[in-house]
């Protein structure tokens, strides 16, 4: 004890004779520092480069939007409040919904899989046109769109605010079931007064492509162009397509709205949500697709699944879980001195 006293006493007096001889602090060092610049604000381009073998796909950020924990069906409050906690989310807040689009460059074919929600629902969505010219591509160049279903969140970018086509070479495409069931005035007129609205973004945003011969219709399982297949999983909609993108050996499945909350649905993925047509049917492919990318180890894109909503799925002993791809991911390791981050 005595000896640990007198080291203590020699180390203070060590530290008392050095700050005695140090230099005084600097006559800068004393004044205020300058003024940090202003925040530079919160437009970060939304878009998301990576190879899937020689196809360049590119995700777009639409934008988000908050859906209510209500809408959520087959879970009770406390079982999804636990699973948003788990995930990091407010469990007190709506669902925050990422909306994204998928932009393929084929070497032949510049493909748009979905559109976004332009202006159809409010203003934290609409990015998809500004983000794809953020990537280095103009909507001009997009010759083939393939929608995955005809909701307002995938349809509406196909058309300006006064009703013009965005994609001015562009031909559509969607599933003749999607077709059949919301460009049906028959049946439009038959749905609730709150639901025709859907009908009318669905009809306007494919009427001017329609106009030009450039709105077209498949049977699902068609090949639509070189390394493109459809991949039907009805029940979200009635002709709710995904498409199966493949070159040099590697894939890539955009699949819609398969999931719309990525800390509930992968856990349980038979919880279903208000916006699915037939949600029994909706929950089957849901447990089919994921139990198919789970096994196959399938690269998946999703619309509403976090930004840049790419990665893989997992299963685990009860239910998935949701891997998201690495910033760089799948892109090729470059020389030292050529461009990177492209
Ligand atoms: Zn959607």
């Amino acid at each position: 004890m005595k000896n640990a006293c007198a080291r203590l006493s020699l180390f203070l007096a060590l530290i008392a004779a050095i700050l005695a001889f140090s230099a005084p602090l600097p006559v800068a060092y004393a004044l205020p520092p300058a003024p940090a610049p202003a925040p530079a604000g919160i437009d970060t381009p939304g878009f998301y480069r990576l190879l899937v073998g020689d196809f360049e796909v590119v995700a777009l950020f639409d934008g988000h939007s908050r859906l209510s924990q209500q809408l959520l069906k087959g879970i009770n409050a406390k079982d999804a409040q636990a699973l948003l906690q788990r995930a990091f989310h407010s469990a007190d807040r709506p669902l925050l919904t990422s909306v994204n689009a998928y932009l393929v460059h084929t070497g032949q074919n510049l493909v748009l899989v979905d559109t976004g929600a332009a202006a159809c629902f409010g203003p934290t969505l609409g990015n998809v046109q500004n983000n794809l010219k953020a990537a280095g591509y103009k909507p001009e160049d997009v010759d083939t769109i393939l929608l995955t279903h005809m909701h307002p969140d995938h349809v509406c970018g196909l058309t300006d605010q006064e009703g013009k086509e965005v994609f001015p070479e562009a031909t559509v495409w969607v599933a003749r079931d999607e077709a059949a069931y919301w460009l049906s005035e028959e049946i439009a007129a038959k749905t609730p007064e709150e639901t025709q609205a859907m009908f009318r973004f669905a009809r306007d945003a494919v009427a001017p492509y329609a106009a030009n011969g450039r709105f077209k219709t498949f049977v699902p399982g068609e090949v639509l162009l070189s390394g493109i297949a459809t991949a039907p999983s009805n029940g979200h909609t009635p002709g709710h397509s995904g498409y199966f993108f493949a070159s040099q050996g590697q894939s890539l499945l955009i699949w819609g709205d398969i999931a719309h909350n990525q800390a509930i649905q992968f856990a349980r993925p038979e919880v279903a949500i208000e916006f699915d047509a037939d949600q029994k049917q909706a929950i089957a492919a849901r447990k089919q697709i994921f139990a198919d990318a789970a096994r196959k180890r399938l690269l998946i894109a999703g619309a509403h699944l976090p930004f840049p909503g790419i990665g893989h799925i997992v299963a685990e002993k009860n239910g998935y879980r949701w891997v998201p791809v690495e910033f760089g991911q799948n892109f090729p390791d470059r020389e030292a001195g050529t461009k990177t981050g492209r």
